[in-house]
């Protein structure tokens, strides 16, 4: 399509039957496997226009349709949130940053994907447009349950803003077999003047925010002693990279170390 607008004209045409294209590397292997059978590809690749880092007054302004890689090296977010560039250099492999997109990242809602646990534990603000202009929704509001987020079906993400935290320290830590993998379990923790944010990645079926962590550091706990609460609320699955009980012990060593790079 040559415009959001378009695109989303055509999404409130062929409603439940369309989906949007963007990078490709979420979507199409799920085609490939019959998972999702489109009857239409909308494909938004090619609007650049979406794609973008900007400084506003209190956030960093990113385009949906910024490639990983671009946040990775962008000027802007290295020096106004580091952690966000940092996790999206760590997204599977060059070719993967290179094709797949923020905006893909979060819609696709896979709670294994990295970027969404950075954004809830940052407190990012998701801006969504639908044929009757733009609405924002918080990202503790955004993944509703495995796989499914709270776009409506004639929505597309525009842009995410993420607040940026002042005098900001932060850890991401990540279990991989292989390098480019996507995470086993994997943490991230941020503590600025503006308090503590902690995520959890591919701890159940959306991606978390712990809040029981963060209420023991605001209430004075160390990095090891908040950490005992990392595995609390969570819901893992089991799998042939390990147990329930193997990945919540994963989540507080993770934690752990996540919150000691943050300063707690
Ligand atoms: P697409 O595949 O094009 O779309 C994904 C979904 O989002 C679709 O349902 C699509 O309709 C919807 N969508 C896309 N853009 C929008 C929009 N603007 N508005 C509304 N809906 C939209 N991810 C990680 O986090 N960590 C990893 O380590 C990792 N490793 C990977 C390794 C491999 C080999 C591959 C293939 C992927 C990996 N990924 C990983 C996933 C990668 O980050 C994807 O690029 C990303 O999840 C999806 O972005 P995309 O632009 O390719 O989206």
């Amino acid at each position: 399509v040559g415009s959001a607008d378009e695109a989303i004209e055509l999404l409130s045409e062929h409603g439940e039957d369309a989906k949007l294209l963007a990078g490709g590397h979420s979507l199409l292997p799920l085609m490939k496997l019959r998972l999702a059978q489109p009857a239409l590809l909308v494909d938004i690749g090619p609007l650049r226009e979406l794609s973008y880092v900007t400084e506003e007054e209190d956030y960093l302004a990113v385009g949906a349709l910024t490639r990983h890689h671009d946040i990775a090296v962008s000027p802007l977010a290295l020096s106004s949130v580091p952690l966000l560039a940092h996790v999206a250099g760590q997204i599977g492999d060059p070719q993967v940053r290179h094709r797949g997109t923020i905006g893909g990242s979060i819609c696709h809602g896979d709670p294994a994907s990295d970027l969404p646990a950075v954004l809830l534990a940052l407190g990012a603000t998701f801006v969504a447009r639908g044929p009757n202009g733009e609405r924002e929704i918080d990202a503790k509001d955004f993944f509703v349950s495995f796989f499914e987020v709270a776009l409506k079906p004639d929505e597309l993400l525009v842009e995410i803003r993420v607040p940026r935290p002042r005098d900001a320290r932060w850890g991401f830590e990540k279990l991989t077999k292989r390098a480019q993998d996507w995470a086993i379990v994997g943490a991230v923790a941020v503590r600025s003047a503006s308090g503590v944010g902690v995520g959890l990645i591919n701890m159940g079926p959306v991606p978390l925010r712990s809040s029981a962590v963060e209420a023991a550091v605001l209430s004075g706990a160390n990095a090891a002693e908040a950490a005992q609460f990392a595995a609390e609320g969570t819901e893992p699955s089991a799998d042939f990279n390990g147990s329930v009980a193997y990945r919540q012990h994963v989540a507080r060593v993770l934690v752990r170390r996540a919150l000691e790079k943050a300063g707690v």
